[in-house]
């Protein structure tokens, strides 16, 4: 009789155990974003199309914009796609990688990396018409004349989120609504990830009933790329699982997860 009513109880513990407190639109397990940094031609020419080509939309993290790519992503945008920020000039520390003296974060202040955020924006509303935007950290770092400007960017209100580069497991259940904005956690991949790797991951964001925002830079070629066939089989599979998960924005998870901060 007492193992009978403890197995009950045990029973209706783990019913009343939800996954995660999130509740994702047509009943959704979790919420998958696709983003895609630099504004790199494999983007336009190779992602796009196959974003499109399944109805999924994306966020892409723009830096360095040719002019010559503008009327495409103002189209990409207008078929509803997130253009977000990502610096003008994509400063990161000296030490990254080679670049000109005066675009590495050490030659900045936070004033004068805010003010290139808030120009970026102005660029970014020039193309999309939008005036809220996130942002994406270049390089995942967040100095600016050696002191963290992250703190300095909330208080500013220039950009409605930070995607980081780093996820840890607990991200995958977490509660989207008391995420930290200045800290939303995304997954960057190898350049000889598979399709089926690809898809375990964002099994493990259904299993967690959280948000899992992946990370690319090139498709099929470029900088930090991913196979082309490999994200391919992942559209395949976001577009075949609609009812289980969520492909979106990063804009409208976050705004779908806490609708109050939305405006
Ligand atoms: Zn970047």
């Amino acid at each position: 009789m007492r193992i009978a009513v403890l197995t009950a109880l045990f029973g209706l513990a783990l019913c009343a155990t939800p996954a995660a407190a999130n509740d994702w639109p047509g009943g959704a397990r979790a919420a998958v974003v696709l983003t895609y940094d630099d504004a790199m031609p494999s983007q336009l020419e190779v992602a796009i199309p196959a974003l499109d080509a399944r109805g999924l939309t994306a966020t892409f993290f723009l830096s360095q914009v040719r002019q010559a790519d503008v009327p495409r992503w103002r189209a990409a945008a207008a078929d509803g796609h997130e253009l977000a920020n990502h610096t003008l000039f994509h400063a990161c520390a000296a030490a990254t990688f080679e670049a000109d003296p005066r675009y590495v974060t050490e030659a900045y202040t936070i004033g004068s990396l805010l003010r290139e955020i808030e120009q970026a924006n102005v660029m970014l509303a020039a193309i999309d018409g939008r005036d809220r935007h996130g942002f994406a950290t270049p390089c995942g770092q967040s100095t600016a004349g050696g002191e963290d400007y992250l703190e300095a960017l909330r208080a500013s209100g220039l950009v409605t989120y930070v995607r980081g580069v780093s996820v840890e497991p607990a991200d995958l259940s977490a509660e989207v609504a008391a995420m930290d904005r200045m800290h939303v956690p995304a997954k960057a991949f190898d350049a000889d990830v598979t399709g089926a790797e690809l898809i375990a991951w964002v099994q493990e964001a259904v299993r967690g009933g959280g948000l899992t925002v992946l990370l690319f830079h090139g498709v099929g070629g470029e900088h930090l790329p991913v196979p082309a066939e490999a994200h391919a089989e992942l559209l395949d599979w976001l577009a075949a699982n609609r009812d289980l998960v969520w492909t979106t924005t990063l804009q409208q998870a976050l705004d779908h997860a806490a609708p109050e901060a939305a405006r």
